[in-house]
């Protein structure tokens, strides 16, 4: 559900919930104007019956002389006459009172002339009244006629002596008020009979003309919610007045009883509808106009969020929604200008970037992983012979394929390959014809992205001249080093000459001829480190293999070490490792190596202190050389250092009368050996110098070419 839909259908919601209400009060409130008209009708109806219950009594009472002619049976045939004469008399409702004979022959009777203008006594024995009366042998009234337009009711009543009164009774006065009587503005009240029929002289023409009546009636009351007419539906209420055996009937219009139309549900129902659908359309008018400006903002907020800042959201809606349209577009506008500026920014940046790296003099080679050239500089494609731009080099030449040299494949190669991040290689790269294009370092590295590696980097620095540069500078440092050797061979034999003919001298001279010897053989070792570095690092020194005996080279080294520890009071242990114990080796280097790094053990371990020496085979067949001190130790950062040419650590402890040639003509050694050295070691916790040569030396001959 998008917002649009969700807030139509909670505006809805919200919308429908009291049209709803209304309908459900609506209809509620119809069934209490149903239940009232229902109970006014019943009223109406009981009350009436009530009133005919009353005329019924009234009657009886008026039907009291038949006591007098039942008491005169038999005696005085004029005295019926009189009492008859006197009940017409006293009751003018009597419209007509017959005296019949026992077989129901009028023998006297007395009428309103009006009525029953015929003088001749009649026969009743067919008359069904008189018959019924006659067989139940009890007083009943007969069906309710008109006459001459007179409501009238016949009686029948046996007389003790076999005798009957036949009467009709005038029920004008309850018909004038049965037909006042009225239900509302146009309901009427009727009598009707136990078919249902109306009994005549009532209001004429109602419900409709020539009604037919509801029926035959099978309850002494009840309700009609629907009667239909040709006037309409019309409700109504019965009752029963049971001494008349008639029925009240109460009906009134329908749409009058419940003020209402018949259609009422029908506009009820359009009504509703209409409303429905003028919330629906209104919800969603609304929701329209409110989501609108928001879907369409938040569509330029995904367009911004990429970077595109070129159409601006319709700035629609009412008030608030329209002026945040609005400021969305301002800030739109605002990151437009800053994204130009940042595009001009960088392609100047690129521009500057990229003429450096054309220009540069070293060789700059981007690739991929996969070996594909990215970017290479004018220079790169000059040193490696590469024709055309990067742009034109086709995608399927791999940049290993390009390169001629072993040494620099191998190296890009094991960079592809991901074996290494960084690595560098100083080598001479030749030109298609096998020209010499110069001596270079090409150095390699990883490059990454926000993602990880994306290829590798390689410069190609020309270092020619700087190499021969070096070059030079070594060959006249080492001649003049060389030249210093006789000075000081000559100073040395001036100074023994000297000493042995001392005698004449005082303690003063003799200390002076003791610091000029003693400054010589430093000079003198310093001048032979300096020339026995130049030959390592030339390639010029030559090893001398031969078989040797691990204790038999820790048995000469004690023999040099053991009085010098004791007099530094600094206890030295000599320890023979693990067999075999035969190696084959330069051993006069190899002991210059172990004396090298004693030495700087003794120089840096304080009296009290322990130096430990021990060698013995370890797995792979290498021979372990190691040389532990109690001294002070080296920090972890110039652990590799300490093995560079002129390297001293500078804590002003270390400073012990060297130059720092020792470690790195060892590390030179051991190298032209096959082995490794190194150093383990923790500030202030000794040191441990280690170094490994195989057993069966495979002869390194040459050591030139090794950084
Ligand atoms: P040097 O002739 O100056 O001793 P080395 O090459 O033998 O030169 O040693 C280089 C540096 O390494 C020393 O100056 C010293 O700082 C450090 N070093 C060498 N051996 C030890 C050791 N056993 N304990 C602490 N520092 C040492």
């Amino acid at each position: 559900m998008n917002l649009f839909q969700r807030f139509f259908v909670v505006l809805l919601g919200f919308a429908l919930a009291p049209v709803l209400v209304t309908g459900i009060w609506i209809v509620n409130s119809n069934e209490a104007v149903r239940e009232n008209a229902r109970q006014f009708h019943q009223q109406v109806a009981e009350l009436a019956a009530d009133t005919l219950e009353g005329a019924a009594a009234q009657i009886n009472r008026a039907m009291g002389f038949v006591e007098d002619l039942n008491r005169n049976a038999g005696k005085d045939p004029s005295l019926d006459t009189k009492i008859i004469q006197k009940a017409a008399f006293l009751h003018s409702s009597f419209a007509l009172i017959s005296l019949l004979d026992p077989s129901d022959k009028e023998v006297f009777k007395i009428a309103n002339p009006q009525l029953f203008p015929e003088r001749v006594y009649e026969d009743r024995s067919s008359d069904p009244l008189v018959q019924a009366v006659r067989k139940s042998g009890e007083a009943s009234f007969g069906p309710i006629l008109e006459r001459e337009g007179m409501p009238l009711i016949s009686i029948a009543h046996p007389l003790d002596d076999g005798r009957m009164l036949f009467i009709q009774y005038s029920l004008r006065n309850l018909w004038r008020r049965i037909k006042q009587q009225k239900v509302g503005r146009q309901g009427r009240l009727l009598l009707v009979d136990a078919q249902g029929r109306a009994l005549p002289g009532l209001p004429e023409g109602f419900p409709e003309p020539d009604w037919q009546g509801l029926g035959s009636m099978d309850r002494p009351s009840g309700w009609m919610d629907h009667l239909r007419t040709r006037n309409g539906v019309m409700v109504g209420a019965f009752q029963h007045a049971p001494s008349l055996g008639i029925w009240t009937l109460s009906l009134q219009a329908r749409s009058e009883a419940f003020a209402r139309s018949d259609r009422f549900p029908v506009h009820v129902a359009t009504f509703l509808f209409a409303l429905s659908v003028l919330v629906i359309g209104g919800a969603y008018w609304l929701s329209q106009r409110l989501t609108f400006p928001l879907t369409q903002m938040i569509v330029g907020a995904q367009r911004a969020s990429r970077s595109d800042f070129n159409q601006p959201v319709p700035e629609l809606g009412w008030g608030e929604l329209n002026l945040l349209s609005k400021s969305f577009n301002q800030m739109m506008g605002t990151l437009k200008a800053y994204q130009e500026l940042q595009v001009d920014r960088i392609m100047e940046e690129k521009a500057k970037v990229e003429a450096l790296v054309r220009n540069i003099p070293d060789g700059i080679i981007l690739a991929g992983f996969d070996g594909h050239i990215l970017y290479i500089n004018v220079a790169a494609r000059l040193i490696l012979g590469v024709a055309g731009d990067y742009t034109t080099t086709p995608k399927d030449r791999q940049l290993h394929d390009m390169v001629r040299e072993p040494a620099l494949r191998d190296m890009i190669i094991r960079l592809l390959r991901k074996q290494k991040r960084s690595d560098l290689v100083e080598l001479e790269i030749k030109g298609a014809d096998g020209l010499s294009r110069g001596l270079f370092h090409c150095a390699a590295v990883a490059v990454g992205g926000a993602k990880g590696d994306i290829g590798i980097l390689i410069v190609m620095r020309d270092v020619t001249t700087e190499r021969k540069l070096d070059q030079m500078k070594e060959d006249f440092f080492h001649s003049i080093v060389h030249d210093l050797r006789s000075p000081i061979s000559s100073i040395d034999g001036f100074v023994e000459l000297m000493q042995k003919r001392a005698d004449g001298f005082g303690d003063k001279e003799r200390k002076y001829l003791d610091y000029i010897q003693t400054s010589s053989k430093l000079l003198r070792d310093l001048v032979n480190n300096i020339l026995e570095m130049a030959k390592l690092e030339s390639g010029t020194m030559k090893l001398e293999p031969a078989l040797a005996q691990a204790p038999e080279i820790l048995e000469s080294i004690r023999k040099i070490y053991a009085i010098q520890g004791e007099s530094k009071k600094v206890s030295i242990l000599f320890n023979l490792g693990q067999r075999p114990h035969g190696l084959v080796c330069d051993r006069p280097l190899i002991e210059r190596v172990i004396m090298n790094l004693m030495g700087n053990a003794l120089k840096y371990t304080p009296s009290g202190g322990q130096i430990t020496l021990e060698i013995g085979a370890v797995e792979a067949g290498q021979m372990e050389f190691s040389v532990t001190d109690t001294g002070p130790g080296i920090p972890k950062n110039q652990l590799d250092a300490v093995f560079e040419k002129f390297r001293q650590l500078d804590d002003g402890v270390s400073r012990k009368g060297g130059y720092g040639l020792g470690l790195a003509i060892c590390k030179k050694v051991v190298e032209l050996h096959g082995g490794k050295i190194w150093v383990e070691s923790e500030q202030g916790k000794g040191s441990r110098f280690v170094f490994r040569i195989p057993h069966q030396m495979a002869v390194q001959q040459t050591a030139g070419t090794t950084a």
